[in-house]
């Protein structure tokens, strides 16, 4: 491995960064740092955030830039303001010692006047999310003419947030002589158009097995029903007394309803997601980086590219669809070296998911038993002793009060007292889990069923339905139960064989219930193509299904991770991938 001395950066940046921490290159700096400070090469990067390529990128670009120009030099574009705000704040630390810099971030949501005003004063670097960019060079305000240097980070996402206008608009205003280095988790095609359409001769920077994710993540899941999960996440969170995570849920309301239990109940947590306003996001997000919050419950969008040190836990309380959502929200814990738990509270009908996902990561996860009322009243205990053994007695201060509180308990042994102090902390906790029930689900019964070749079908006297979609969307039999008891709003007992093909499927429901699955998918959408579902030989020729695939072209431009479709979403938020609208922030 090489030093950082190695790369050809000035002395006093990489004195900087050792004060920060850095001894030595992450792969990915190791081999772009001296590539970019070249300075004349376009660059694609596959890299996945914690994989350190801010600095990557920015140890260069803050080489590169000239401090005496005024003018707009660098430009980086990343899809969330979350995202922007930490890249630049880490380009201030890089450069602190450096270069004095100005580097402005501009970002929906926040006050465009005071952006205004930030960017006339002079950026040599602007930081922005898409749609606040165009905004800005639509008023004029920003100024590309001089650009050297266009990052694009986080590529896939973007694209995924349905800027791709966005971006094509604000790379054909910046110079032809500009350098564009892209970064991306993963390389879908349109990805590739926008190497191809922009940049010339790119190098090409991969890291070897990125896909298989953070060694330094234990992947868990624990099983139990639906109507049990929120119970479960307090069980978890009380096992754990140093927990200190992020809560993923998938919709905004779910979000904020969990949140809202957990502060109700007595937990110190807060939510965050996209109907909150940005001084409430930057107060949550600030209490969660100084630690006064514990639990962060955030949305995937909201919290995309949070980069919070120490994170022990990241907890799903659903297994989202995109395996990328998944790398996302995992990659919130283990950053720099550490180590951290990412924890799916699933219900049956997930496991699919985490089968799915393990075969993405090539790494297994471990089931966990959800404790039990008993095992998390003894963990409070022993937490309880191990603070009375370790804290700090102030004794020239406490001892002025003691006389007369020795006074108060002389007539109680020592094994009384400990009792008694004990049971102040303790009583809340043995009340609420007396009685406490299992929560624990047992995979074993009607999972097989499923998950299994060549199994006897729970129905299979029941309707065989078509549906025109398969292998080729990234569904495996688990996912495709999953929609279809979603969608279908019934449940898996009701579900029979299902035949998984390439481009559509087959599935078997009980009798009497075809009208209703095949209702409950009506207006459903992938990516503008409508899913349809037919009786079983009412199936149209393999050519009309191929057709409805819009022409894409085959099964390469599907496999790539950011090509996947967004099986998740609920119909009634609008997408199955392409209805959804352009978010903007
Ligand atoms: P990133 O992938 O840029 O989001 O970086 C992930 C985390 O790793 C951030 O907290 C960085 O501050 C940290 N980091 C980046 N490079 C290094 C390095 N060479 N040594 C130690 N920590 C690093």
């Amino acid at each position: 491995m090489k030093s950082f001395d190695a790369l050809g950066l000035s002395g006093e940046l990489v004195e900087t960064i050792r004060q920060l921490g850095f001894e030595n290159p992450t792969p990915i700096q190791e081999k772009a740092i001296p590539v970019l400070l070249q300075g004349n090469t376009d660059l694609v990067g596959l890299a996945q955030t914690g994989t350190g390529k801010t600095a990557a990128f920015g140890l260069p670009l803050l080489e590169l830039v000239d401090a005496n120009n005024r003018q707009t030099q660098a430009l980086v574009v990343a899809p969330t303001r979350e995202l922007s705000v930490q890249i630049t704040n880490d380009f201030e630390r890089f450069s602190k010692n450096f270069k004095p810099l100005n580097i402005v971030t501009v970002y929906g949501g926040a006050s465009i006047s005071d952006q205004i005003k930030k960017v006339k004063r002079g950026a040599q670097i602007i930081v922005a999310t898409p749609g606040r960019l165009i905004d800005l060079l639509s008023r004029k305000v920003v100024n590309l003419s001089q650009i050297q240097y266009v990052v694009l980070d986080e590529a896939d996402e973007m694209l995924n947030m349905g800027f791709k206008e966005d971006i094509d608009e604000i790379l054909s205003t910046t110079p032809e002589s500009k350098r564009v280095w892209l970064f991306s988790a993963t390389m879908p095609r349109e990805v590739r158009d926008i190497a191809s359409n922009y940049m010339s001769n790119p190098q090409e920077i991969a890291m070897e097995g990125q896909k298989q994710g953070n060694e330094n993540i234990d992947h868990q899941y624990a099983l139990v029903d639906d109507r049990d999960k929120y119970l479960a996440l307090k069980r978890f969170v009380d096992y754990t007394p140093g927990i200190f995570g992020v809560v993923f849920c998938r919709t905004k309301m779910d979000t904020q309803k969990i949140a809202e239990h957990l502060i109700k109940d007595g937990y110190n947590a807060d939510p965050l997601h996209g109907d909150l306003t940005q001084a409430q996001r930057d107060r949550v997000m600030k209490s969660f980086k100084n630690k006064t919050l514990q639990l962060l419950v955030a949305t995937d969008v909201a919290a995309r590219g949070i980069d919070v040190s120490n994170i022990t836990h990241v907890i799903h309380m659903n297994m989202p669809d995109e395996m990328e959502f998944y790398t996302h929200r995992s990659g919130r814990t283990a950053r720099a070296g550490k180590k951290g738990i990412s924890l799916a509270i699933i219900s049956k009908k997930e496991l699919g998911r985490i089968h799915q996902v393990e075969k993405s990561l090539k790494r297994k996860f471990t089931q966990v038993a959800v404790p039990t009322g008993d095992e998390v009243c003894q963990q409070k205990i022993m937490d309880l002793v191990l603070k009375v053994r370790s804290v700090e007695i102030n004794e020239e201060e406490i001892d002025s009060f003691l006389p007369e509180v020795y006074h108060e308990l002389k007539d109680f042994s020592k094994e009384d007292i400990i009792k008694r102090f004990a049971s102040i902390e303790f009583n809340r906790f043995l009340e609420y889990y007396r009685d406490a029930r299992d929560l624990n689900k047992s995979d074993k019964s009607d999972r097989k069923r499923f998950f299994e070749e060549g199994d006897e079908p729970a129905y299979s006297t029941g309707d065989r339905i078509f549906i025109n979609v398969g292998k080729m969307d990234g569904l495996d039999k688990g996912s495709l139960l999953g929609l279809i008891c979603d969608y279908g709003e019934t449940d898996k007992s009701k579900i029979g064989k299902i035949d998984l093909k390439g481009a559509y499927s087959f599935f078997e429901v009980e009798k009497g219930m075809a009208d209703q699955v095949m209702r409950g998918f009506e207006g459903v959408e992938v990516r503008g193509r409508k899913v349809r579902l037919e009786m079983s030989g009412e199936r149209p020729e393999r050519s009309d299904s191929g057709r409805d695939r819009g022409g894409r072209s085959g099964r390469s431009g599907r496999s790539g991770g950011g090509n996947k479709r967004n099986f998740s979403e609920k119909k009634r938020e609008g997408f199955w991938g392409g209805k959804r609208k352009p978010k903007r922030y």
